[in-house]
């Protein structure tokens, strides 16, 4: 007889564990089937996020921007440091102690938790039966009363540049060179592109980031993604828009591209290509023929507002299903869907879902841009602020960008903020609060915000939506 839960989640990636654990709280028989395996070969919980993604990339954007800092910022303090030098073992090194930390810790909760670990592809069959294929080459059926389905989503792959591993690469492969290329060419000026870009840019690779678009940046305000650009110029990323790529072919240690713009075809010699032009859902060998799960055009797993399939006690959430595709999004729906079956009320606000990209200058942004408001014929009013003014930010020397805020222009309620600057990853934070509270920037404008910080500026941009900013003119 097969095992039998209350709910089998297939994928153990930041959806899929977050479900699990919050499944089990609730008093459900829990399973989670996932194949991530790391370099040892054992079982690596927490899917692209903790393995190849946000935790590993953000200990190298740590460590790059600490090398980085010695030559260019700290001379600002008075401070030298002469022949600083990259172990890039160690570096590396660093990033995996950190992987395998947090992919354990994964594996500790789910023992804390008394959830089931299966080690392997979880495919779902009819009838709410998954068959798990073991890492370990044995095949077993487990069925349960809910399935959540949260098998995240993979990098998309150019037909004329193949990931190789070795010269064609993708965010993994940029997490794992054993040396600093001299030429890094990047296919894409998204999230991936730009931050993996910065790592090897800080440690001294000359980085061409090439964007098909004509505007960088699409999805920012334009005011935050101009303030970005320049920045990343000063760095040193060269970054050509409105470049399509249309050929890559490996020759001699050498990756030869072309590419096209409005001036015609380029050619261009790189060591290593990164390509990031965004992810897809990944379900290949998910879903049985009869399973009643249907994909969307794009490949997704087509869901409802409360990621529900369709099929009786089928779910969906993460990477695999519609909306960004950003870890704390599926964090959101996994606990959401457990609550839903645990008979509790989930709630997910699409509307506050942060963004946030980790370079330097940080940018991060929540709600609304002008376009969009325009766009739906929505009277607005905004206030900014640039932390030039901002007294830390002048202390830190880091006193780049802004923070903008937008109001509805007859109600006050905050309807997005938007920042490029100094620690906005955090920022952004108290922004969503008040967002998700319905507030105005009235309401943000009294609250205290200690001084000297960074959130000054977010205090401060509150005050100029109504032109009292203190310490800007209006
Ligand atoms: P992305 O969608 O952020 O960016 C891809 C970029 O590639 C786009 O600007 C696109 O116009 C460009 N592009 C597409 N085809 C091209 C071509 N042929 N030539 C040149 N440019 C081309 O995708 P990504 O950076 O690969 O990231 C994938 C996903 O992972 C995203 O959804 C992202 O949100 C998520 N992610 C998030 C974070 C974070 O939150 N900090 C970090 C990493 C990844």
């Amino acid at each position: 007889m097969s095992d039998k839960f209350d709910v089998i989640v297939i994928g153990g990636g930041p959806a899929g564990y977050h479900a699990a654990i919050r499944a089990a709280q609730l008093g459900l028989k829990t399973a989670v089937v996932d194949a991530w395996a790391g370099k040892d070969g054992k079982a690596a919980l927490g899917g692209t996020c903790l393995n190849v993604g946000c935790i590993p990339s953000k200990a190298l954007l740590d460590s790059s921007k600490q090398f980085y800092n010695l030559a260019h910022n700290l001379p600002a303090h008075g401070i030298s440091v002469e022949n600083a030098k990259v172990d890039l073992k160690t570096f590396i090194g660093r990033k995996e102690k950190i992987v395998k930390q947090f992919t354990g810790g994964v594996a500790q909760l789910f023992k804390a938790n008394k959830i089931t670990s299966y080690f392997g592809t979880g495919k779902l069959l009819k009838g709410n039966e998954v068959e798990i294929s073991g890492n370990d080459g044995q095949k077993q059926t487990i069925s349960a009363t809910n399935v959540i389905l949260a098998s995240g989503s993979v990098p998309i792959e150019l037909p004329f540049a193949k990931f190789d591993g070795k010269h064609i690469i993708d965010n993994a492969g940029a997490l794992e060179l054993d040396a600093v290329p001299k030429r890094l060419g990047v296919i894409g000026a998204g999230v991936i592109g730009l931050e993996l870009g910065s790592v090897w840019r800080r440690l001294g690779a000359e980085v061409t980031v090439l964007e098909a678009l004509p505007e960088f940046l699409g999805a920012a305000d334009p005011d935050i993604a101009k303030v970005a650009f320049k920045e990343f110029g000063k760095l040193g990323l060269d970054i050509k828009l409105g470049a399509k790529l249309t050929k890559a072919e490996v020759s001699k240690n050498e990756v030869h591209i072309t590419y096209n713009d409005k001036d015609g075809d380029h050619d261009l010699v790189v060591d290593k290509l990164l390509v990031a032009v965004g992810r897809r859902a990944y379900t290949d060998g998910l879903l049985s023929e009869d399973c009643g799960v249907k994909l969307d055009e794009r490949g997704r797993i087509v869901v409802d507002e409360h990621c529900h399939t369709g099929v009786d006690g089928v779910w969906a959430v993460g990477d695999a299903v519609r909306g960004p595709m950003l870890a704390h999004k599926g964090f959101e729906e996994g606990m959401a869907v457990a609550e839903w079956i645990g008979g509790k009320a989930g709630h997910v606000n699409y509307d506050t879902i942060p963004w946030v990209i980790y370079t330097e200058p940080e940018i991060a942004w929540a709600g609304k841009t002008e376009k969009q408001l325009k766009e739906e014929g929505v009277p607005y009013k905004v206030g900014s602020f640039p932390f030039a003014a901002v007294g830390r930010a002048v202390a830190m020397n880091e006193a780049i960008g802004q923070v903008k805020m937008i109001a509805h222009a007859e109600t006050d309620r905050i309807l997005g903020v938007h920042m490029v600057g100094p620690g906005v990853s955090e920022l952004i934070a108290e922004c969503v609060v008040a967002m998700e509270f319905k507030g105005s920037a009235e309401d943000m404008a009294r609250i205290v915000h200690a001084h000297p910080t960074l959130s000054e500026a977010v205090h401060e941009a509150a005050l100029s939506v109504d032109k009292r900013a203190i310490h800007k003119g209006n």
